[in-house]
Parts: C-alpha cells; structure tokens; sequence
C-alpha cells in the first residue's frame, strides 16, 4: 500500500505516530494508499522547521520571492493535468472540472508574482516640523492552514502562495481524505527554488489541528472547512492568541424572478446545484422561485438533468464523479429519505443509481426537490451532494427575507433581467459573495473571497489585498532627524506642528 509521509523541512518523513488514516479511489470504492496522522511531536517538527526557516526567510529579498513565485507558477502550469489526475483519483470529481480547480489555483500564485507591489507601505513627509511617518507591511511568522477535502489543490493555493510571498512561513495541514496534491505541489516548490523549511505539511486529524491551535511558535491560522469546526478553531486559535481566519460551511440561495431568462437560469441552477456533485462550498442548493417562475424552470431543470452523465472522474463524458466516501453517500442518501418523510415533493431521486463497472463506487444520482419549506431538514443543512430544492414564493420581498434569515451567509444569486430587482438584490442581501445572473461568485485572485455570518469567523476573506492583510501587520514609525534645534522636555501631547 503506498505511503504518504509528511512534508518537513524539504524531505518526506513517516514520522513518530504509528496511526495511518485510508485513502480510497472514489470512483472504484477500493482503497489507493495510507495516510500518516501525525503526533504531538510530529506537528512541533514541522513548526520547528518552519520557524527556523523564518528567521532567513523573512530577510530575502522580495524580488527573490517574486521570482521563486514564477518559477514555482510555471511548474504547476507545466503539471496542471499531473495535479488534476491526483486530485480525480483521491477527490472524484471529473478532470475537466479538476483542471478548473487548478488553474483558479494557480490564479493566486500569479497575483502574488506581483508581491512587491502588494506590500508596499504609505509614506507622509513633514506630518510636523522635520518628522516623517510611514508604514511598513511585516510578516507574522509561522502561518498554519488547515483545509477540506472538496478543493484538495486550490484552498490550500489560497492561502500558503499569500503567506510566502509576504515573508512567512507555512505548514499545512490538508485534509486527511485527499492529501496528494498537496505533496506533488511541495516537491514543485522545492524544484521552483523555496528554500528547505518555509513550506511544510504534516497530514493528521484532531490530534495534529489541536496540537497546531496550541503550539506557541504559530502566529496565524487559516482554516476553510465545516462551519462547527470553523468556529472551534476560530474560538481557540483566537484563545491561544493567534490571528485566525476561518471559513466555514454555506447554504446557498438562487432567485429566479419571473422575468428572468428561464434556460440560462436553468442550465445555472444545474450547473451549480451538481458540479462537482454538490460537494461546493459555492454550489447552490437553494432556488427560490418567486411567482411562476417555478412552473417554467422546472421542466428545463429536469430535461437538463435527466441528460447529465454520472460516471468516473477520469472517464470520457462524465459531468458528475462520486461523492468523496461512502459514509457521506449514505449522510446524503438520508437526506433524500428525510425530504421524502417531512413532505417535499421528490421530482428526480438520485438514491441507488447504478454506474456501469464501478458498483463499489460512492455514486449518488442528481436529486431535485420542490415545494421545500424552510423547516425542513434538507432546507436547513448543508447537504453538500447533488441534491437541489426548489422553495416557492409568492413575493420578491420574501425571496431576499428568506435568505436574510438563514444563518449562512458564503454565496448567493438572482437570476432576472430587471436591473432595478438586481439592484435592491445587491443593497439588501446578508450575504458576502453575490451573483446578478452569475451562479457561482468566485472572484479572481485580486479581489478576495469570503462569505459573512456562520460562514466565517474572524474579519479577513481569504486571498486577494485581504489575504496580503491578513498575513502582514502593520508598522508605522515616525521619524525625525536631529537638527540643530532641540525643544528640551514636554510633557503635553502635541497641539501643532
Ligand atoms: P471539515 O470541517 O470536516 O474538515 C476541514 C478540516 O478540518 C480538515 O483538514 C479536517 O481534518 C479538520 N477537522 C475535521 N474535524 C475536526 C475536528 N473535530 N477537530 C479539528 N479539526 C478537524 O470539512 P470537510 O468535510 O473537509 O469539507 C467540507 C466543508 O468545507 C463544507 O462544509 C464546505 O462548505 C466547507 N468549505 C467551505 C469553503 C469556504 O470557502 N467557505 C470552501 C470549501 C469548503
């Protein structure tokens, strides 16, 4: 069974910890290889590295960073489809859509190419008589990210290209259920030039997110993953006193107005609901029909899913691969059986589908519900398979309330050709990434990303001149020259210059 070590100080270690946590092919159901879950000790290895390595990397130039970056940028450009058939293999998802996800990852490391610009600090010359005062943009130290299984390249790309580029170093902690990307990027790194040290992954569960949370020489933690743990790591990073940002869950809304242009709503409500089967922070799993809308959409939805090609990752004409383990296919799986029990009407049923050749695959069929309420368990959690619901409304008014009053608050859309609706959607929606007939609002890597409410905790979006923040602090300092004219003491604050 192959082995996956951790990543400490430029060399693949086993480590001290006898536990190994199973990696399986989710499309064939077989387990691929064995993962190492890292100790107490293992994780103070890897920080130890990282902050040793600190105290040179801080010092490099930045246009030696910057030149690091675009060597390190044209290896993942030259092996984008070595990545993708790594992330297909572990992850399920099909490798067109992996390809995406690496290319929105390789988005970030072509932003902090530019790193030098970024960082660049502000300057005021003669705030009184003879003083100068300015800012400068200082890393932090040993920065920790811990990511989810569902972007197994492209989260971890959101953070650790930001947080070397401004001087820090980095370990990793990536999901313990698609770790292989991650390892072939660090051997990139290494190729591209980072010196020993300031990239690291120690692979674990609890034990190692404990042990990072707790660990003295962490300055920062980025965590992207489920709101409950989001909030776990938010609340004790912060009470161990670190700087964390972390991104949780979502529940995703999309209004369909009754002006709207029904086949593009259509073919985005199934791209979104059933790209990457659900297993999107982005994916929609809301729509929210006001008026008639619903009696329109509905059968251009159907007719689009009933010609969607479930099937392996890797193989020709699969839209949809597997969900990322059985137990997840079954959590799914008694979703649908509890929509069906609270009174949902079940239009397409997804449960049981048989994918020719691969019957011990984690396969779950495209599952559309209408006439979902807000109390049911499949409106009020997060899912995260290929299940969509369709809420009917009466109002426009109630559509915006509707999603107001729903705890998450990562992405959103309406789908209308009204700009004036667009409008008041953009004013008044609780919601930190909105789309005007936009399904999925990701933006690039010059903006940054994050939703609001229980779908991050802590003030910084990730990646983009907030990512740049987040991993910076400030220094002002304020200067004066001696000159020949010395004031002698005064103990007053200074009413002028
Ligand atoms: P998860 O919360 O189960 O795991 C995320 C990370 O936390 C993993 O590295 C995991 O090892 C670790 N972890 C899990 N349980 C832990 C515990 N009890 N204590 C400490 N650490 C723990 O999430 P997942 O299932 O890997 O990913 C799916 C979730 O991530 C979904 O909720 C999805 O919405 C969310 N997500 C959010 C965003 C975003 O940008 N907001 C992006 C991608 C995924």
């Amino acid at each position: 069974m192959q082995q996956i070590n951790h990543w400490i100080n430029g060399q693949f270690v086993p480590g001290d910890s006898q536990r190994r946590g199973p990696i399986y092919n989710p499309a064939t159901g077989q387990q691929t290889s064995e993962v190492a879950l890292a100790s107490v000790a293992d994780v103070d290895s890897a920080v130890s590295a990282a902050r040793e390595a600190f105290d040179t990397w801080r010092h490099s130039p930045l246009t030696r960073r910057q030149n690091i970056m675009f060597a390190f940028r044209e290896l993942v450009l030259n092996h984008k489809l070595d990545i993708a058939k790594l992330l297909t293999a572990e992850h399920g998802k099909t490798i067109d859509d992996a390809l995406g996800e690496v290319q929105r990852g390789l988005e970030v490391i072509e932003f902090v190419t530019n790193i030098a610009h970024l960082v660049k600090g502000e300057f005021s010359e003669q705030v009184s008589t003879g003083v100068d005062t300015y800012t400068i943009r200082q890393p932090i130290g040993v920065v920790v990210g811990i990511t989810p299984f569902n972007f197994p390249a492209m989260v971890p790309m959101w953070m650790y290209p930001v947080a070397i580029a401004t001087g820090n170093t980095f370990v990793l902690k990536p999901s313990e259920k698609d770790p292989s990307p991650s390892q072939f990027c660090a051997e990139l790194f290494q190729k591209a030039g980072l010196p020993d040290g300031v990239f690291n992954i120690v692979h674990g569960d609890k034990v190692a997110v404990d042990a990072l949370i707790e660990h003295p020489d962490v300055a920062a933690i980025s965590f992207v993953g489920s709101t409950p743990i989001a909030q776990y790591i938010h609340e004790n990073g912060a009470k161990a006193g670190k700087r964390v940002q972390a991104l949780g869950g979502a529940k995703n809304h999309m209004v369909v107005l009754p002006d709207a242009d029904m086949d593009l709503a259509a073919d985005a409500a199934v791209s979104a609901g059933f790209g990457s089967a659900g297993e999107r922070c982005m994916a929609i799993s809301v729509v929210v029909t006001v008026g008639d809308a619903a009696d329109r959409l509905i059968p251009k939805v159907q007719e689009r899913m009933d010609a969607l090609e479930v099937g392996p990752g890797m193989a020709e004409g699969s839209q949809m691969g597997p969900l990322i383990t059985a137990q997840h296919r079954d959590k799914v799986s008694g979703y649908v059986d509890a929509g069906e029990r609270e009174g949902a009407t079940l239009v397409a049923d997804g449960r049981g589908i048989a994918v020719e050749g691969h019957a011990d695959g984690f396969f779950f069929g495209p599952t559309l519900f209408d006439n979902v309420k807000p109390e049911m368990s499949i409106y009020t959690d997060e899912i995260f398979g290929p299940v969509l619901s369709v809420t009917r409304l009466e109002r426009y008014e109630d559509a915006i309330n509707l999603i107001n009053a729903n705890p998450y608050g990562n992405g959103t859309a309406v789908f209308t050709n009204d700009g004036g609706a667009a409008r008041k959607f953009q004013n008044e929606i609780e919601v930190g990434m909105v789309g005007i007939n936009v399904p999925i609002p990701v933006p690039l890597a010059f903006y940054s990303f994050g939703g609001w409410k229980a779908s991050i905790f802590g003030d910084h979006p990730i990646y983009g001149p907030e990512g740049v923040h987040f991993y910076t602090r400030q220094k002002v300092i304020i200067s004066r020259w001696p000159d020949p004219i010395h004031r002698g003491v005064d103990l007053g604050f200074p009413q002028h210059g």
